[in-house]
């Protein structure tokens, strides 16, 4: 890695890059190595390899705990976790979900014949705008997904009240949201249920997983049922299920990566405030702060590129991805503009004004366990340079 001083020193001008390996965004952050060959040996020995392993009932009921919630059914996927609690809640015809959100929030509807309807997102917030909720409701919408976009809640309690208002079901897209709270109360107990994703990308893996919380005894057996194939005992099918069980050798790293998560979070908020200190100040770029009140993971630096930067969002991420910084332009274009929905709503862009303006001055940077100070400060001087230079 090589200071950057002047423009003309950029990669994008043929110099070498500023970094000779790739600096990725979700970098795993992962656990003791030695903590994980254990459980590994462990689940050799037993030869219980899935089908609610002794290691998945563990991770089960920690990950309960440390969300404050009654249950947590452990999935393969947190796409999987969502399709599950789709069905469960016994939602049909249309939904309401923001476009701006990963693509499996709009995919795990439609894969079950239920229309995802896309509503606005509040520019300040980067989650849902209630006024746009209200306004896409019609005779045949059941349910809401908030979606607790880079780990900000939802608004929770306007959307509650909308649910309430019109009969519909609420549930939360939580997989930026592992271990964060709103008002003071963890993710995992707000609407009917919660779901988490355990991608290796995400600040919490387990390799591939997802869960969904609920303190919803009923919808929680439901869900066990149905991702064993709505098995009860050996020979006894009593519900319409799939194969969504998590296994073994997942739990095991969740479990290591449990014990490391203080050492997670505090690396994540270390990078943020570092990136915070170092871009405060360059005209037309702003970082989306965390309320220090809650508890974040802060696993998501959003760099926001306004009018006022004299170059565009495009030519940053360019100049970025010259140097091998693979910053990210998440979620961008919006599910809207991806197939199959794009063929759906084509003309969804006058509906969706904020989502299209956010998706468009977004850089997510590249934080972690894997990226350290030094590496921070070579993305700053590649932003710095690049703006003012
Ligand atoms: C990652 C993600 C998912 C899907 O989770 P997987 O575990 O990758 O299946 C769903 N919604 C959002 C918002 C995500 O970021």
């Amino acid at each position: 890695m090589k200071t950057i001083k002047t423009k003309q020193d950029l990669a994008i001008n043929g110099a070498a890059p500023a970094f000779e390996e790739p600096l990725h965004v979700g970098c795993p952050n992962i656990g003791s190595r030695e903590g994980f060959l254990k459980y590994a040996g462990e689940i050799f020995d037993r030869r219980w390899l899935t089908n609610n392993g002794p290691l998945v009932q563990e991770f089960e009921q920690r990950v309960a705990e440390y969300h404050n919630v009654t249950h947590c059914v452990a999935m393969c996927s947190g796409t999987v976790a969502l399709e599950i609690a789709i069905r469960a809640l016994g939602l049909e015809g249309e939904v309401i979900i923001p476009s701006y959100t990963f693509i499996a929030t709009a995919h795990a509807l439609h894969w079950q014949a239920i229309t995802p309807v896309f509503a606005d997102i509040d520019p300040a917030t980067h989650t849902l705008d209630p006024d746009a909720v209200r306004s896409m409701i019609t005779p045949r919408t059941t349910g809401i997904i908030g979606v607790h976009l880079w780990g900000r809640s939802a608004p929770v309690e306007a959307l509650q009240a909308i649910a309430d208002e019109y009969g519909l079901k609420l549930m939360f897209d939580a997989a930026h949201a592992f271990g964060c709270s709103y008002r003071g109360t963890m993710v995992g107990s707000f609407g009917a249920c919660e779901v988490l994703s355990f991608h290796a990308t995400k600040f919490f893996n387990t390799f591939e997983g997802g869960a969904v919380l609920t303190n919803d005894d009923k919808l929680a057996d439901a869900m066990r049922l149905m991702r064993n194939f709505g098995f009860s005992g050996m020979d006894n099918v009593i519900h319409p299920g799939t194969n969504g069980k998590m296994i073994e050798v997942a739990a095991a790293m969740g479990l290591v990566n449990l014990d490391a998560i203080t050492s997670v979070i505090e690396a994540n908020k270390h990078n943020f405030q570092a990136y915070h200190e170092g871009l405060s100040g360059l005209s037309g770029i702003s970082l989306l702060t965390f309320d220090e009140s809650e508890l974040n993971n802060y696993q998501y630096v959003v760099m926001v590129v306004d009018e006022k930067c004299p170059v565009t969002r495009d030519q940053i991420f360019q100049s970025l991805h010259a140097e091998n910084i693979l910053a990210r332009k998440y979620f961008w274009p919006g599910c809207h503009k991806m197939k199959p929905y794009v063929d759906l709503y084509p003309h969804a862009d006058l509906l969706l004004p904020n989502t299209c303006q956010v998706a468009d001055r977004v850089i997510i940077l590249p934080t972690g366990t894997a990226v350290n100070s030094n590496m921070i400060q070579a993305v700053i001087s590649v932003i710095q340079t690049y703006i003012s230079g």
